[in-house]
């Protein structure tokens, strides 16, 4: 490509890994066409990135910002991962001490586009002064960011300031469904998100998407037309534009000898082909020890052999055995395997042995199950995930697993009975059947490629052209 159409892009992702994993994808996808792409994180999550294919190595330039030291955080902190949620938001500070240096890499590298995640809220002035077009890159459906609201919203001008206030459809635009949060979901939210100093999550977005010349989705528009007619007509009033899944391969997740992955494959490879239930709540999911005893319980119950990966709050002094209930290893040994560190996940959801997926809805989770026709049981807990699965419930894509209506905890029965459902009963038909449409619509690879292409020409043709200061 001659050199006057290259783009130099800088991708900025927030520091929780259902973010970075795809924008590194997007990343990799601007550069197969060619381009010139800065991805900048803190030094160690740069080290937990999956090898870039050695011929996109030379285009993507891998910036380590070094992370800014806080009294409140642990060492070693640098992503949502490390840390309990309730430390999340010093960790948003600590991230907010990097626009000196971001505003003198951007400086330096008078890039064409600054494509960035919801958190730098103090981001759009800076690239405005430098005359950085900049894109908003949501990394979950297009619904979630409706139902949030406009900028003016986000910013504040609203008098949704209660949890019980998200249980129901937002009133400021016609919905084009009823679907909404449950309490607990929102609760934990709030807990977890509105603890400690600085900006909430919904004014940093308000003020990235307010900043921003366009907004990029991960998702495809005939997925929900409505909802992206209705950011870009109602609610944005900018170009708002869908860019596909941005679906790992299988492949990316590492090397076939990998040695996490051999001993789990082999583990896989000796049960009976889709008889495992995969379980697995994310990066970040903030389980009490009350709901790990209902889930390993129910898991028992439901008799299928397991694969969970159960994450153990960061900073908890307790023994990994601990976590669980007591003679629950002892008792399930041989059927079900409790993995607590980090696992290739991709690699496991194509593991012809998995046969259910019990997932939190994060986003990525659910589309990379799809991507192989894997059915789901859902569990969301917070953030976007309620929404995710109300939305994925409405298609029959996925069972939710039965809360109690009076404090919403859930129990062992309904973990067991909504997995017996989807895995092997006449009625979960429905599910299994919906999984298996979703993964040939999901396999339509050069569809997704379709979408990024419209966008780096969206980036070509409106390159240097950046809003006004405001
Ligand atoms: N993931 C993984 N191994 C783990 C936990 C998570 O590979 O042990 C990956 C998973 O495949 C997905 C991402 O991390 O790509 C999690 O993103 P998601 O949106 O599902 O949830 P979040 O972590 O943001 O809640």
């Amino acid at each position: 490509m001659a050199d006057g159409n290259r783009l130099r892009v800088v991708m900025f992702p927030w520091l929780a890994f259902g973010h970075i994993i795809p924008f590194f994808e997007l990343s990799k996808r601007i550069a197969q066409r060619g381009h010139r792409v800065f991805f900048i994180s803190t030094p160690r999550n740069i080290l937990r990135l999956p090898k870039l294919p050695p011929h996109l190595a030379p285009l993507i330039d891998l910036v380590r910002l070094p992370f800014p030291h806080r009294h409140n955080l642990p060492e070693n902190v640098e992503a949502t991962t490390d840390v309990p949620p309730h430390l999340g938001q010093h960790l948003k500070k600590a991230f907010d001490d990097l626009h000196g240096p971001l505003a003198r890499f951007l400086e330096i590298s008078a890039p064409d586009w600054l494509i960035y995640d919801f958190a730098p809220h103090w981001l759009p002035p800076i690239a405005a002064k430098l005359g950085i077009p900049c894109a908003y890159f949501c990394v979950t459906q297009a619904a979630s960011l409706a139902f949030f609201g406009p900028p003016s919203v986000l910013l504040g001008v609203d008098d949704r300031t209660e949890p019980e206030h998200f249980t129901v459809p937002p009133k400021w635009v016609p919905f084009p469904s009823n679907r909404a949060f449950r309490l607990h979901e929102i609760r934990r939210t709030f807990e977890n998100f509105s603890q400690g100093p600085g900006v909430t999550d919904l004014n940093r977005l308000g003020s990235t998407i307010q900043g921003c010349d366009v907004v990029a989705v991960r998702n495809y528009r005939e997925y929900e037309p409505q909802w992206f007619r209705l950011l870009e007509e109602e609610l944005y009033k900018k170009p708002v534009i869908p860019l596909g899944l941005l679906l790992p391969t299988e492949q990316d997740s590492g090397d076939e000898k990998d040695e996490k992955w051999v001993p789990i494959r082999e583990w896989l490879d000796k049960q009976g082909k889709g008889s495992v239930v995969y379980v697995a709540l994310g990066s970040e999911a903030p389980l009490s020890k009350e709901e790990v005893t209902e889930l390993a319980l129910g898991l028992e119950l439901s008799e299928f052999p397991f694969f969970w990966v159960l994450r153990k709050p960061p900073g908890s002094a307790e023994d990994d055995s601990e976590l669980l209930p007591e003679g629950f290893e002892e008792r399930v040994k041989g059927r079900g395997v409790v993995c607590m560190a980090w696992a290739p996940q991709v690699r496991i959801l194509a593991h012809p042995s998995v046969g259910v997926f019990l997932t939190h809805c994060g986003w990525s989770s659910v589309i990379e199950a799809l991507m192989f026709g894997c059915p789901l049981v859902l569990l969301p807990l917070y953030i976007d995930q309620g929404l995710i699965c109300r939305g994925f419930e409405e298609k029959k894509m996925g069972l939710e697993i039965a809360r109690d209506e009076r404090d919403d905890s859930f129990r062992r029965e309904s973990v067991a009975e909504s997995l017996r459902v989807v895995m092997v009963d006449e009625q979960g038909e429905t599910y299994r059947a919906k999984a298996r449409e979703m993964r040939d619509i999901f396999g339509d690879m050069d569809r997704q490629d379709g979408y990024v292409d419209d966008f780096v020409r969206y980036l070509q043709v409106h390159r240097g052209r950046a809003k006004a200061p405001q």
